[in-house]
Formats: structure tokens, C-alpha cells, sequence
């Protein structure tokens, strides 16, 4: 097969049958007809379109070298610098379809998936059978062109205890039984974006085990089908209101379910493993196999793309109401525009810099890639509040389309005008500004960018313990050595 179509996608989500509880109800078929998921699930439809449009296909396709058929860039294995290039221009494509409101476009896994796959030695350093498997699992999701979305963590009942203990030990997903064919898992992880309409869902390493044999039951890697037996999601509720575009223009688009991850008995089966009882592997996951590294590429790519989208936003808010000249106005624009080069200077660092790996996989460097996710989470809570700040009472003389159709037509025309716009375009402009500032969707991006990568805090320790400072400390003590 090939690079999906819009209705390959839609086609193949119509036959799956996954269970989703949602606000009362239980979902096993029509996830593309459901309110809360038909708009999103056609934005996605959009971006496989996308792989086939005479814009954009060359740049988001290459060659299979199994099936000579055209796939996703996001699958390329980078060998050399064009390769990386080309697979930045192809996550930018589809990051400036949702303006990177979007989380969990298929090349955020599947560069995860082209990584691992490249270091199947590793894996096989447990059981050949897990180096065959992950490589056989990367070669079905490129030719299918599978969507992915994975569930990492255990579920939030007491931080104060590891995952292993949560009641006894009976609540965080573990292998409860190994069977001639594979394992059966039981038990609960705490999330899972866009699971309803997912292909298929990776169940990867969650924190960081301590490779004690109490871990061995939650270390584990695979990848199932979202519609699995035993398999179940509870959504969230909505933030798509199926409200009109003019209304709620991103949460009309690009509203991302999240979902708990119930795991009721599910049998996995051994080809679908790639780690299995072994914590100390487990822990070693993304780093020693460079997949944090090509995933990161991909995020700070989306996240260069939603910077683009604030600082063209802000920059229309202020020209419509004549807002531009004042000092501290310019000094938020100022802020976002910092924020903007500082991505765009990282993703060209790590590209520049760029080293063939031990699995001969040509690697973005770690350094500039680890700053801009370590920074990215706190930059962008800045962006509402400028938003907020700047937009002011406008973000609230925002009636709706109904409105300026309706008996309101001629004082929204008259009063709600701005130096550059007619009432009818402001108020289209502004409920854009209350959509990305101001409303339940804006608030789940403003967590979700905080959490994208886990807890900052916890993120901030592990690069503090993971960063070289043996040359600063050298070169300080040398100065006040210094006569
Ligand atoms: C919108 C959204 C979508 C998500 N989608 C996915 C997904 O698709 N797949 C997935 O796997 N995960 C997903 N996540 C989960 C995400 O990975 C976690 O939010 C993140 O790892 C933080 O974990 P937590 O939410 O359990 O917070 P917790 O670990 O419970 O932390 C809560 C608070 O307690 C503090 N705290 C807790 N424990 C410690 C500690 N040991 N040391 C110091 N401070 C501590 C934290 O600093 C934080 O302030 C999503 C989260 C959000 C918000």
C-alpha cells in the first residue's frame, strides 16, 4: 500500500470497532459520525489528502524501498542532511494545517517508529525475536500508513509512591499472564491523545523504572490495535461543542480527544512485543535509541509552526486596533518574535550539527533540540496572556455568526468596526483571538504544552543531571586559580 488518502483513512476508521466511553455513552463503531470526534477526524482525513496533493506530495512523500510505493516522510530513515531537511519540511506541512494546534499528527509517532526501528540490535540484545518484531512492526505502519498514538504513564492516584505500588500493585497496566502466544495485560494508563480514531495504540515505557524485580511487570513495549478486546477509552468531555467555524474556529478543527487507557485482560501477542520484564532496557528506550531525538524534531517543528501562528495573530490584533506604537505592546511582539527565532535557530543547529548514530541513522544533535523542549513549555503559557492582555474587552464583544446575520446585523456593522476592519471581519478576528486565549480549547493547549514532554520540573532534573558542566566548573576554578 501507499501513502493514505482522506478517505483511505476515513475507510479504514469505519471498519474499526474500538470501545469509547463518552459522556454517558458507549461508542464500538461510527467514531467519524460521533459530534465530539467527525471534525477532527476530517481535519485528519485533510492532512493525508495533503500527501497527495501536487503542492505538497513531493515533499510529503519518498519511495518505499519494500513496495517502490510512495509513503510518508515521516518514515524516512535519515541518512544524510537533505533526508533531514526533507523530513522537517514534511512535519511543517502538516503543522501549519492546524496552525501546530494538531498533537498527534502521524509523524509524531512514526518518526519515533523509524528510530526504533533502525536500532533493532538493540532489541535484539533481550530476544532477536524483539529486534525482528519492532523492525517488521515499522515496515507494516509505513506501508499502511498506520496513525499511532501511545500512552506512556501510570495513572495519577498517589505520586507518592511508585507506579508499582499504586494499591497493592493492582492498578498501573502490568503483565499479569504470559501465555504460549503473548501476555495479558491488566490494569489502567492514565492518557492517551486521540485513541478513539487512532489506528493503532503503542503501550511504551512509561517513567522511569528502577529495574528491581517488583518493576518486571510494568516493563514491557508493544503496539496494538486500538480496537483490541479488553481495550477500553474513557474520553473526556468534549471541547468541540459542534459550534460553526466562525465561532469556534480551532476548536471546530482541531480538538484532540484525550482518553484514560483501560486495559481489561488484553492479550498481546509475542509478535507484537518489543520489550518484555526488562526494566533496565525499558528505561533506555528513547535515548539509546535516538527516538527522543527524531520525535523532538518533529515537535519543536510543530511548535515553530504555532509561534508562526501567535505572532501573525497578535500582529492583526494590533493593527485592528491601532495598538502597535505603544512600548509595551511592542515588547510582547518582541517576546514572541525572541521565542520564534530561538526555535527556528535551534532546529537549524540541530540539523547543522547532525551525527550518523551507532545504527547509521543521521541523528539531529541532542543539545539544541533538549533546550527547545525544555523551553518551549513555559514560553508558550506567555502567549495567551499577551493575547489576553492585549485583546482586552474586544475578547468579549465577540457575538456570533448568527449575530451579524441576524437582527444585530446593523450595530455590530457600526460599533464594532475597528481602525483596519468592518464589524463582521473583527468579530471573525477576535473570536479566533478568544479561541487561542480564552476558551476551554486554549486552555487544553496551554496544559498540553506544558505537559508535552511530562512534568518540566522533573524534565529540569534530569538535564541538569544529564549536562556535561565539568568544562564551566574547570574553567571557573581556573580563573580564581588565577594569580
Ligand atoms: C492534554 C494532555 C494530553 C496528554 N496526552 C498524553 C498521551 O497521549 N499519552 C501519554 O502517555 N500521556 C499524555 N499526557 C500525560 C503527560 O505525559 C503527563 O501529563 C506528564 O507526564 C506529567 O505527568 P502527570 O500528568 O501524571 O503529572 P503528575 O506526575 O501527577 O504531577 C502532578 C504535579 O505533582 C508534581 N509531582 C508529582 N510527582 C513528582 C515527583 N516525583 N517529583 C516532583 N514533582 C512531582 C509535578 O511537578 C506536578 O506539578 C497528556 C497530558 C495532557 C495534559
Amino acid at each position: 500500500m501507499a501513502a493514505r488518502t482522506g478517505k483511505e483513512f476515513l475507510e479504514r476508521l469505519s471498519q474499526s470497532r474500538p470501545t469509547v466511553h463518552i459522556q454517558g455513552e458507549t461508542l464500538t463503531e461510527g467514531i467519524q459520525e460521533h459530534p465530539a470526534f467527525r471534525n477532527v477526524v476530517q481535519t485528519y482525513a485533510e492532512l493525508y489528502d495533503l500527501q497527495h496533493s501536487d503542492e505538497h506530495k513531493d515533499v510529503l512523500t519518498y519511495i518505499s524501498p519494500t513496495s517502490g510505493e510512495p509513503v510518508g516522510t515521516s518514515f524516512l530513515t535519515p541518512k544524510a542532511p537533505d533526508d533531514l531537511v526533507k523530513r522537517r519540511k514534511a512535519f511543517k506541512v502538516w503543522a501549519d494545517h492546524s496552525n501546530g494546534m494538531l498533537g498527534r499528527t502521524g509523524d509524531y509517532m512514526n518518526s519515533s517508529l523509524m528510530a526504533l526501528a533502525s536500532a533493532a540490535d538493540w532489541f535484539a540484545q533481550a530476544n532477536p525475536d524483539f529486534g525482528e518484531n519492532i523492525r517488521r512492526y515499522y515496515e507494516k505502519a509505513r506501508e499502511e500508513d498506520l496513525l499511532c498514538t501511545h500512552t506512556l504513564i501510570p495513572p495519577q492516584v498517589n505520586r507518592a509512591v511508585a507506579g508499582t505500588q499504586q494499591a497493592g500493585g493492582k492498578l498501573a497496566a502490568r503483565i499479569v499472564k504470559e501465555d504460549d502466544n503473548g501476555v495479558v495485560i491488566r490494569g489502567a494508563r492514565m492518557l492517551a491523545t486521540i485513541a478513539p480514531f487512532a489506528d493503532e495504540m503503542l503501550v511504551f515505557p512509561s517513567t522511569v523504572l528502577r529495574g528491581t524485580p517488583e518493576d518486571k511487570p510494568y516493563s514491557y513495549a508493544f503496539a496494538i490495535p486500538n480496537d483490541t478486546p479488553g481495550l477500553r477509552y474513557i474520553a473526556r468531555e468534549p471541547l468541540d461543542y459542534d459550534r460553526p467555524r466562525h465561532d469556534h474556529p480551532l476548536a471546530s478543527r482541531f480538538e484532540e480527544s484525550d482518553c484514560v487507557v483501560v486495559f481489561d485482560d488484553v492479550h498481546v501477542p509475542f509478535e507484537r512485543c518489543f520489550a518484555l520484564g526488562d526494566a533496565e532496557l525499558c528505561n533506555g528506550f528513547y535515548s539509546q535509541t535516538s527516538s527522543v531525538v527524531h520525535m523532538t524534531h518533529q515537535v519543536v517543528t510543530r511548535t515553530t509552526a504555532k509561534t508562526e501562528y501567535v505572532l501573525g495573530l497578535v500582529s492583526l490584533l494590533t493593527d485592528a486596533i491601532g495598538i502597535e506604537q505603544f512600548q509595551h505592546v511592542q515588547e510582547d511582539i518582541a517576546e514572541i518574535i525572541t521565542t520564534l527565532e530561538t526555535l527556528r535557530a535551534f532546529l537549524r543547529a540541530a540539523e547543522a550539527d547532525a551525527e550518523v548514530n551507532e545504527y547509521g541513522v543521521l541523528t539531529p544533535a541532542w543539545a539544541p533540540l533538549n533546550a527547545a523542549r525544555n523551553l518551549y513549555p513555559k514560553l508558550y503559557q506567555r502567549f495567551p496572556q499577551i493575547l489576553r492582555k492585549l485583546g482586552a474587552s474586544g475578547l468579549m464583544a465577540t457575538p456570533t455568526e448568527l449575530d451579524i446575520t441576524g437582527p444585530a446585523a446593523a450595530d455590530i456593522e457600526a460599533y464594532l468596526q475597528s481602525a483596519t476592519l468592518t464589524g463582521p471581519e473583527r468579530v471573525k478576528l477576535f473570536r479566533l483571538v478568544w479561541d487561542t486565549c480564552i476558551s476551554a480549547f486554549s486552555s487544553r493547549q496551554a496544559l498540553y504544552e506544558y505537559y508535552f514532554f511530562g512534568d518540566p520540573v522533573r524534565m529540569a532534573g534530569a538535564y541538569v543531571k544529564s549536562y556535561d558542566r565539568e568544562p564551566y566548573r574547570a574553567k571557573v576554578q581556573a580563573f580564581l586559580e588565577r594569580s
